[in-house]
């Protein structure tokens, strides 16, 4: 595998994930999959990523190297032939793309505006087995695998069932990340069968979840250690307001689970050398920032006369999670307060009409892209004054990381990985990097938008409060360094890693 690394103990890593930028993204997850192995292989771990090989990625760009043909993968009562390409990061970590075109050549990851793809379950039995295959294949044991989200919770249920005695597979641990339990892999029974596991699984105490199959409470029960984004989240789902029926399994494994919060990549999201912005900036030059307003404004068709009000920014998925309804219930009031909107983003058709209304009623004041547009992330990124995350709940969240280096004041509810990051700007004192509001209510939101643009007026504490968050480092630095005691801890603590089989 990854030859060239210094070794890190001779530890060797596999990240499973169904997303990694900059292949293929939807969310935060991609950004973690993408930058998270950079930063442990800088710390000279072996790390590799498996990646299904979607129409994004064979499209996008990338230089992709043949490996392997004809990787014989069970699904249901067939085997399905797997194709396995490499590419690689820009730090060099080697990634493996699982190619297999009836399953993954599609315009979406997931799903259509419509709803989900009816064969996902198939779609990531397949990848999660033909990755265990695949190490069976070349011969490349593992010590950790680190599975993402329920795409991949069936890794640790095959370890812990059809390749327990493998001789080659068994001394692999996993590490099962949540990035979001909102997103829990339902499935009906029968398809257990599909998977190839054991019938007996589909119990409370395995993957059975209410009368159906989760993917996700998989990860959970089978996964040797758990993490998730942000130590607030990690309390948070172990209650019923956040659990998401997930409470009570996640309490049973409280002493395994870990809360680290996620770092911002700075070599994509910088101001002073992003090349997706028209005037690079920094702390010595904040000025600058102005003339990425006066270009976002005409870009996105929003009325001259924003230039000195302040413009809220928005780049998200659309959905409830991220507080979309909260956010058209205010926009009136918003757009009465003189202030201007922008928002970028894709999901659910509701949200997509419901802000096309809305930007419809206030021409040149409320600007709506539809779509996922990295590069217009990044100009929305460096324009705005503030950004919008009135999330219903919030993993870590990422993008409120990256507006603070660009000096675009998060305006956040007080939830998950938000409360960790963002402290409420006290003019008295000059401390605090945002705005922030507890309930998720219409009135409490608007209090907090309220602060802003009066704080906003105040050009010193405006200043301040910019250069508080620009200053801030949110980078992997830390965070790395905690999955690498963990991947250790695990190896250490079951006995197991390649050492056992030497
Ligand atoms: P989540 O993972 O829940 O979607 P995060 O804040 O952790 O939320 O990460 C979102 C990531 O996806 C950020 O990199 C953000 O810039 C990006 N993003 C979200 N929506 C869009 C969009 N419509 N176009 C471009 N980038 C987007």
């Amino acid at each position: 595998m990854n030859d060239n690394a210094s070794t890190n103990n001779g530890l060797r890593v596999l990240f499973a994930s169904p997303e990694v930028a900059p292949f293929a993204k939807t969310g935060g997850l991609a950004d973690v999959a993408g930058s998270l192995p950079d930063a442990l292989r800088r710390r000279g771990l072996d790390v590799s990523i498996a990646l299904p090989c979607y129409r994004m990625v064979r499209e996008g760009g990338f230089s992709l190297r043949p490996l392997l043909a004809g990787l014989r993968v069970p699904l249901g009562s067939d085997i399905f032939k797997c194709s396995v390409l490499q590419a690689q990061t820009k730090e060099g970590v080697p990634v493996y793309l699982f190619e297999r075109e009836d399953l993954f050549d599609r315009p979406n990851l997931y799903a259509t505006p419509e709803g989900d793809y009816y064969d996902n379950l198939e779609r990531f039995a397949f990848f999660s087995r033909a990755v265990l295959l695949f190490l069976k294949e070349t011969g490349s044991p593992v010590d950790v695998i680190h599975c993402h989200d329920w795409q991949t919770g069936l890794v640790p249920a095959f370890l812990k069932t059809v390749y327990g005695d493998d001789r080659l597979l068994g001394t692999a641990s996993t590490i099962f990340t949540i990035h979001n339990i909102g997103y829990q892999g339902l499935f009906p029974r029968e398809k257990l069968a599909v998977c190839g596991l054991p019938a007996g699984m589909f119990r409370m105490d395995g993957l059975e979840y209410w009368g159906q199959m989760s993917l996700l409470k998989a990860g959970i029960v089978y996964g040797d250690a758990l993490t998730t984004v942000s130590p607030s989240y990690a309390r948070e789902i172990q209650e019923p307001e956040f659990g998401l029926g997930m409470e009570g399994v996640l309490r049973k494994r409280s002493k395994d689970l870990y809360g680290i919060l996620n770092g911002a990549d700075y070599t994509v999201w910088s101001p002073d050398e992003d090349p997706e912005i028209p005037y690079p900036y920094n702390m010595d030059r904040v000025g600058d920032k102005a003339k990425n307003k006066e270009a976002l404004l005409a870009e996105t068709g929003l009325k001259d006369g924003l230039r000195n009000r302040p413009v809220l920014g928005m780049i998200s998925r659309l959905s409830s999670q991220k507080g979309c309804d909260l956010l058209i219930q205010v926009m009136q009031d918003i757009v009465d307060l003189g202030a201007g909107v922008v928002i970028l983003g894709s999901g659910e058709e509701k949200y997509q009409t419901l802000l096309q209304e809305a930007s419809r009623r206030n021409p040149g004041a409320v600007s709506l892209r539809i779509g996922f547009d990295e590069s217009l992330a990044h100009r929305i990124m460096a324009g705005a004054d503030i950004l919008l995350m009135p999330s219903l709940y919030e993993p870590c969240g990422l993008t409120q990381m990256y507006a603070l280096k660009y000096g675009t004041v998060p305006l956040v509810r007080a939830t998950g990985g938000l409360n960790d990051t963002i402290a409420a700007f006290d003019p008295e004192t000059g401390q605090g990097n945002g705005f922030k509001f507890g309930p998720y209510r219409a009135d409490a939101m608007m209090r907090a938008v309220r602060d802003a643009v009066r704080i906003y007026q105040d050009s010193a504490s405006w200043r301040t409060l910019m250069r508080n968050g620009m200053r801030q480092d949110f980078s992997w630095d830390r965070s790395a360094q905690r999955y690498l005691d963990l991947y250790r801890g695990i190896v250490s603590s079951l006995g197991r890693g390649r050492a056992s089989v030497r």
